[in-house]
């Protein structure tokens, strides 16, 4: 299943804290804010509690959503 990461750049403060504490190096920054490779993502979902702006939301791909309750 892969997971989209999103973060909200209006929220967003640059902190850096997803930067250093992500374990899969998700998180950049570039041209002065953050972007992401989702592809990196091993969805511990850390990060997500981690953002003091709550700023970060993880979406599941709508297609390998439907792939999972299909198998169950
Ligand atoms: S932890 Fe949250 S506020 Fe800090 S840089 Fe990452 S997304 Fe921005
Ligand atoms: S869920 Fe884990 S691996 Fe994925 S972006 Fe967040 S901290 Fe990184």
């Amino acid at each position: 299943m892969s997971v989209r990461v999103l973060v909200d750049l209006e929220k967003c403060n640059l902190c850096m804290l997803c930067v250093e504490y992500c374990p899969a190096y998700v998180f950049s920054v570039s041209s002065g804010r953050i972007t992401v490779d989702s592809s990196k993502c091993i969805e511990c979902y850390g990060c997500i509690p981690l953002c003091p702006r709550s700023a970060i939301r993880i979406a599941v791909e709508p297609g390998d959503l439907t792939v999972f309750l299909k198998e169950k």
